[in-house]
């Protein structure tokens, strides 16, 4: 199990590199979150013990039943799921980062339990740039107006943008929705909306690492390449 997940970890660092290459990219320039949904501890400990630093869960059951052992190893954990108002204050005590805002209510939500905890949160801006109904994430012609409300937000320091995108066989049917991201990006630039530079794209999974790279992602998130597949669970993205 160990040498799989090491030379699995070494297969995605070169993809990584390689998509670099193409793209005319720096290397040091793109992190790699790891995706731990459903992974056990143990697998999890291997990765960081290879080096890995940064880490993301979608339920708070899962970020409790870890905590145990990944709080000794200094890892920055970030939530990546669909996060509902009632869980926020047992999510903030394991994650420095929430990359799935995608609706007021929670920013105010996350910002009333902040200010109660006297700290700030970082957090990225999910955007469902694949218009898929069964997908969380703002629509993307909903994202401007969204961040001007969150700026409001003392407590949020919106760090970047998110988004799943369309996953498929074709290349040419995924890019669209990463590019979408960047456009997106491009357009809050545009706006002149103060210190909104830099925004992070954290796109590019498994499937799509390359294309998410070569479209412009600052952090990728791997799961499945890494820690072999899940069992199939429905709706496995939350
Ligand atoms: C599971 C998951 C990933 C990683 O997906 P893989 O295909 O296993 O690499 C990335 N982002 C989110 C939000 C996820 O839920």
């Amino acid at each position: 199990m160990k040498e799989l997940i090491i030379s699995n970890l070494k297969e995605v660092h070169n993809r990584i590199k390689n998509a670099c290459e193409l793209s005319g990219r720096n290397v040091s320039d793109i992190q790699l979150l790891l995706a731990t949904k459903t992974v056990p501890f143990e697998k999890i400990r291997i990765a960081i013990e290879a080096g890995e630093t940064l880490i993301g869960e979608n339920k708070m059951q899962e970020l409790r039943d870890k905590d145990f052992g990944l709080k000794e190893l200094n890892t920055e954990r970030h939530f990546i799921g669909h996060l509902q108002t009632n869980k926020i204050k047992d999510v903030l005590k394991y994650v420095s980062c929430i990359q799935s805002l995608d609706r007021l209510n929670l920013a105010q939500e996350l910002d009333r339990q902040l200010q109660k905890e006297n700290r700030n949160l970082d957090v990225f801006i999910q955007v469902n740039t694949s218009f898929e109904e069964s997908k969380f994430g703002l629509r993307p012609d909903e994202v401007i107006s969204f961040i001007r409300e969150v700026k409001k937000y003392e407590t949020l320091n919106i760090k970047g943008l998110m988004t799943i995108g369309l996953l498929d066989v074709e290349k040419e049917k995924m890019q669209p929705s990463l590019r979408l991201l960047r456009q997106i990006r491009d357009e809050i630039y545009a706006e002149g909306i103060e210190n909104m530079q830099p925004l992070k794209l954290s796109m590019g999974m498994s499937q799509d690492l390359e294309l998410a790279i070569a479209e412009g992602s600052d952090m990728v998130r791997i799961g499945s390449s890494v820690f072999g597949n899940r069992f199939f669970r429905k709706r496995n993205m939350e």
